[in-house]
């Protein structure tokens, strides 16, 4: 059996962060962002399209300006959306779990929507952002990936990465049916 790892709240968050961004729509950058509170998941987000309209990865494709594709919501940006409208959640004191360093207008409304801490896994484009952050008062993290935790992960859609042992889940003795004891009949129809 490997070894068991149990990983860290970053390394936990870190992880369900990039498998939301795998939901990416716009691939010039697919990131994603989890909403965190009290250790508890409030939201999640990745870069698209609002709800009802065309995503990059269709046949409009990318919307470009000045170099940019502003065709998604950005990931930051969609997890305060999605706490406002789904979760019924304040994010007043939450921490923000972002693949990527925030741009400006995501850094404003990171800001704006009280989020206390954010832990960032790689700088995207310049730091400006996390000057930003910081000027703001937030406690700005940069995330180490646990090489332990990331080689755990990869094993963990692999098949059979732990074989239960099937003897030890055995509830009954292996008694044939017909010579298990009936129950005493005496509670009336209770079905
Ligand atoms: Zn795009
Ligand atoms: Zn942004």
């Amino acid at each position: 059996m490997q070894n068991f790892i149990r990983p860290s709240w970053d390394d936990y968050f870190m992880a369900i962060a990039r498998i939301v961004a795998t939901r990416s729509t716009c691939d010039r950058l697919r990131a994603g962002a989890v909403l965190v509170k009290n250790k508890r998941i409030i939201s999640t987000g990745y870069n698209g399209s609002p709800p009802g309209l065309p995503h990059c990865d269709s046949e409009a494709g990318h919307l470009m300006e000045e170099g940019h594709c502003v065709r998604t919501i950005h990931a930051e940006h969609n997890a305060i959306l999605q706490a406002a409208t789904v979760a019924g959640q304040t994010t007043e004191g939450a921490t923000l779990y972002a693949l990527y360093s925030p741009c400006i207008h995501c850094c404003k409304y990171i800001v704006a929507a009280g989020i206390k801490r954010i832990v960032i896994e790689t700088i995207y484009r310049n730091s400006q952002a996390i000057d930003y952050l910081k000027t703001a008062g937030l406690e700005v993290v940069f995330y180490e990936p646990n090489q332990e935790w990331n080689n755990n992960i990869k094993r963990l859609f692999e098949k059979n990465i732990e074989k239960i042992d099937e003897k030890a889940v055995i509830l009954e003795e292996n008694v044939p049916i017909e010579q298990k004891k009936e129950p005493p009949n005496n509670f009336g129809q209770i079905y």
